[in-house]
């Protein structure tokens, strides 16, 4: 196996924005080959697999401004720099369903756009749900429009057999509850 990596030469910041940042990074690659790579770099995220029982899955209907559509997802969000996955997977399942998990178990990593981009997914099983006590101060964020809706795993597969799930996170969530 080939272990070599590559060898920085020089780095130029191009954008530094609310979510991630974009260098250019001029590198000798392992094949030998020097390039300008653009980076994405990324805090990294958190993907939540809510199960309300057993067999079946809380997904979310948002519009995604990129694709200018309305899609169904795996609620997922964004990590502060540094923070728990477990610790924001608890965070955002309150915000996006309005459920607090009692029960968050990490189950594994991966990375959906390793071509250009570090950001790693975290999934993390969400189990126990309840609702927010009655002093809690989670809100809403401000920039999204989210309908959360309960399915049975059946039902979640069979809508990306169908094409009705076009979210690639989603679809390997999916693939990762028994
Ligand atoms: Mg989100």
């Amino acid at each position: 196996v080939d272990r070599r990596t590559a060898k920085l030469l020089s780095r130029e910041l191009k954008h530094t924005g609310r979510i991630f940042r974009l260098e250019v990074d001029r590198v000798t690659l392992p094949s030998g080959h020097t390039i300008d790579m653009e980076i994405v770099r990324h805090p990294g995220s958190v993907v939540m697999l809510p199960v309300p029982a057993p067999g079946s899955i809380i997904l979310i209907r948002q519009y995604r401004y990129a694709i200018d559509r309305w899609i169904w997802e795996l609620p997922a969000g964004t990590l502060k720099p540094g923070e728990d996955p477990a610790a924001a997977a608890a965070r955002e399942c309150e915000e996006e369903i309005g459920l607090v998990p009692g029960r968050v178990t990490r189950l594994r990593g991966y990375f959906p756009t390793p071509g250009f981009c570090d950001e790693e997914m975290v999934y993390c099983l969400c189990e126990e749900l309840q609702p927010p006590a009655p002093d809690s101060t989670v809100r809403k964020d401000e920039d999204e429009e989210i309908e959360p809706k309960t399915f049975t795993l059946a039902e979640a597969r069979a809508l990306v057999a169908a094409g009705d799930i076009v979210d690639l996170k989603t679809l390997a969530g999916l693939t990762l509850l028994p």
